[in-house]
């Protein structure tokens, strides 16, 4: 049902349309209230780059769980798209002087940054370049290299898919002290971190297999139906 949804439901589309007009709207005001250095900080994978395709293809093969073998092989094809209203969203911004920086903990190896900022120009996305991505292959905390930006930059706004791309307390092995976490971070939602539907794939997945890549064994498939009810 999720993939079902996330290649058919307009739903999902206008969540992303929402989530850049909200974005936009910071930004406007920012401007207005004559803010300097304004930045933007956002994650790559199902927050500006739109992974479907890759998803279609597990779906055709009968493959069960997300399978890195075939992410990294997907991710060399340049078939990711931006996501709705993502290009309109960051070439407001950089007409505006509003620079936009990309975080993601993609790991291809030697190759990760290349092939990214391959997927990004494949894709239109404004400031597709070494200075405005970071490529963190050795962990998926994000938040020194957010720290180091926001030292420079005002940071209207922080775009993802997952927690973990708005704080590293998201990377814990269960569900219920991700949510208790929300307690701490209520207000930012909307306005300081713009949330993006992602029913496939992220740390969820992790707090409820201990591991964001399950295997798909016949207990890891087992566990999938306990989360999903019983
Ligand atoms: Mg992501």
């Amino acid at each position: 049902m999720a993939l079902a949804w996330k290649q058919t439901a307009a739903e999902y589309d206008a969540l992303y349309m929402q989530g850049f007009n909200v974005a936009r709207m910071h930004v406007d005001r920012a401007l207005r209230d004559g803010r300097k250095r304004l930045a933007v900080i956002s994650d790559l994978d199902d927050t500006v780059l739109d992974t479907r395709d890759y998803w279609r293809g597990i779906v055709a093969d009968g493959v069960p769980l997300f399978d890195d073998a075939r992410w990294d092989t997907w991710v060399a094809t340049n078939r990711a798209t931006a996501t709705p209203g993502a290009i309109e969203f960051f070439t407001f911004c950089r007409d505006a002087g509003v620079e936009v920086f990309y975080i993601t903990n993609r790991d291809q190896g030697e190759k990760t940054l290349e092939l990214a900022l391959g997927n990004m120009v494949a894709a239109g996305l404004p400031f597709a370049d070494a200075e405005h991505l970071t490529v963190l292959r050795e962990t998926s905390d994000k938040e020194p290299r957010q720290r180091q930006l926001a030292q420079s930059r005002d940071v209207v706004v922080y775009l993802g898919d997952n927690l973990n791309d708005f704080s590293r307390a998201y990377y814990v092995t269960d569900p219920a002290s991700r949510r208790a976490r929300l307690a701490v971070d209520r207000e930012a939602f909307g306005r300081k971190f713009i949330l993006f539907p992602n029913p496939t794939d992220g740390h969820w997945v992790r707090a409820i297999f201990g591991d964001s890549e399950p295997p798909p064994t016949p207990e890891n498939l087992s566990k999938l139906h306990q989360a999903a009810g019983r």
